[in-house]
This record gives C-alpha cells, sequence and structure tokens, in this order.
C-alpha cells in the first residue's frame, strides 16, 4: 500500500522536475484566491473556538503549532532565547494574524511523532514542519493547500568522491530523518546500502562530517542552506526532482480549521506576506 502511494507521489512529482529547488507555489497568481472566497472567509475568523469561526482550537483564541525545530531555515531554535525561528515560525505568525489569533509553539518533537499527535488530537492545532503532502499523511490526516515546494537531495563530504552509484552497497550507510520522504526514497532507490534513521538532519549531518555516515538524504533547500552556513564541508552531490510540496497538517475532526488556514494561506499570497517571509529567509521572493 504504502510503495504504490509512494510511488504514485514519486511519479507526480516528476512534473515538477528541472524547477527551482525551492519555489513558492501559485505566488502571485490571481486564480489561487478565486475560488476560495479569501477575504470573506479571513474576515470570520475573529472569533476562535465556538461555532462562529466554524472551527475549534485546543487554546482558546490560539493557534498552537509542533513541529520538529531543527530543519533550518524552515525551523529552528533562537540559539540566545531558545524560541522557535525560521520560515514556517513566521508563516505560522502570518497564519494567526490572518485569522485573529496568537500564535502558540510547543516543544520541538521527533518529526515522525507529528503526524499522529495530529491525528489523536487535543495538543496542537497544527503541524508545520517543511511536511511534504503525501498520500500515506493524508490518510492519517488533512493536508493544507502546499506553500513551498522542494525537492530530496544526496549530500557527502567534499572530497569522498561518493556517487549515487557507489552509494548503493552494502558497506556504505545513508543517514536519514526518521519517517520523512528522504528516508522513503533512500529505501527505495539506494536499496543495498544500509539506511540510518535519525532524529533530525543535524545529526545526520553532523555525522556525515565526522565520517560515521558516507551520506544524507534530506530536503534539497535544508540541505544548500546547512552546507552555506555550517556545514561548509558537505557538498550536494546529486539534486533529485521529486517535485514535493509542503502543506500543513490538519486533524480531519477539524475541517473548519483546514478551510481557514487555506483561506489565510490564499489571503498571504494575495497581499504579500508570503513574499516577504519568503524575501526574509531565502533572499528574495521565491
Ligand atoms: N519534507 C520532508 C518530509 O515531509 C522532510 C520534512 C522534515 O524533515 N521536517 O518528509
Amino acid at each position: 500500500m504504502s510503495q504504490i502511494s509512494r510511488r504514485q507521489f514519486l511519479q507526480g512529482g516528476t512534473l515538477f522536475a528541472g524547477t527551482l529547488a525551492l519555489t513558492a507555489c501559485g505566488g502571485g497568481a490571481s486564480e489561487d484566491t478565486s475560488a476560495q472566497g479569501a477575504d470573506e472567509t479571513v474576515a470570520d475568523q475573529s472569533a476562535t473556538t465556538d461555532g462562529a469561526a466554524g472551527y475549534t482550537t485546543v487554546e482558546a483564541g490560539k493557534l498552537t503549532c509542533i513541529s520538529n525545530l531543527f530543519f533550518p531555515p524552515f525551523e529552528s531554535m533562537n540559539e540566545q532565547t531558545g524560541d522557535p525561528e525560521g520560515f514556517d515560525i513566521d508563516v505560522s505568525k502570518s497564519l494567526a494574524e490572518h485569522m485573529g489569533l496568537e500564535v502558540n509553539w510547543l516543544p520541538s518533537q521527533d518529526f515522525d511523532t507529528l503526524v499522529p499527535t495530529i491525528k489523536n488530537g487535543g495538543k496542537a492545532d497544527v503541524a508545520i514542519a517543511g511536511m511534504t503532502i503525501t498520500d500515506k499523511r493524508k490518510e492519517e490526516v488533512d493536508m493544507s493547500d502546499p506553500y513551498v515546494d522542494s525537492n530530496q537531495s544526496i549530500v557527502i563530504k567534499s572530497g569522498t568522491d561518493e556517487t549515487a552509484e557507489t552509494l548503493d552497497d552494502a558497506e556504505k550507510v545513508i543517514a536519514v530523518q526518521s519517517g520523512t520522504t528522504g528516508q522513503e526514497w533512500a529505501q527505495e532507490n539506494l536499496p543495498q546500502a544500509t539506511i540510518k534513521p535519525l532524529s533530525t538532519v543535524i545529526e545526520a549531518m553532523s555525522g556525515v562530517q565526522t565520517g560515521l555516515y558516507n551520506a544524507v538524504v534530506c530536503d534539497l533547500p535544508v540541505s544548500k542552506y546547512q552546507i552555506k552556513t555550517s556545514y561548509t564541508d558537505l557538498e550536494v552531490i546529486e539534486e533529485i526532482p521529486t517535485g514535493e510540496q509542503y502543506g500543513i497538517a490538519v486533524s480531519k475532526d477539524n475541517p473548519g480549521l483546514l478551510e481557514a488556514i487555506n483561506s489565510a494561506l490564499a489571503a498571504m499570497e494575495s497581499d504579500g506576506s508570503m513574499a516577504a517571509i519568503e524575501a526574509e529567509w531565502f533572499g528574495s521572493a521565491l
């Protein structure tokens, strides 16, 4: 079952092959908002947990968010304050603002626990986590409209001369973040190698740096950012055009919240909020 979904998902992705590593979805395109009734719906969200807003939140007046906060530049913790920061954090703030809510971030948790937490309900309203929209996840939770496009990458230590071919070997260890599309890609495309699921991409990259692992497979925008800012002795040897799109996970029991999130995302595209966040974290609108 999951193999079929994955293949369908990856095949679907080839539509996006060759596009930029990270591009905003529907940015500036007016057709995105046409079917949404965005302005009207967003204005309605000033009420919070009662029926007037059409959805409930775990804490009144707040959009409570969860993520794995070791995925820069989408989410990380400020070194001084320990507060969450990043592209997704700014998206959450803007979403909350558009919905007339305050934003509330819970402590970091493992990526592979995010979908179950949202599915179980009661703890958080949304997972905003650079999370790829997949058929498998959509069986468990609802996913919002896409807000970022992304691809996979293979990262090695510069000078080790590994290639996708040499890595597909029983002697080689490929680090991935547990429960991610990078893990799925590695398992499917490097079947001879040992795949090592870890809690964070940071742990995976550090392990490649120290020679513990031969490579990391993870989202391209993250590997590019990390190599530029911290892991300058690593390099991307292959960009894999999986054509993934990030969405926000919402409980299937809260369809009104999904609708409100989609309306707010559409409003953020049309009023320039999303472009401003892209400029802040990636230098320019994507
Ligand atoms: N986009 C990837 C996925 O959804 C990785 C996300 C992450 O590690 N935060 O699986």
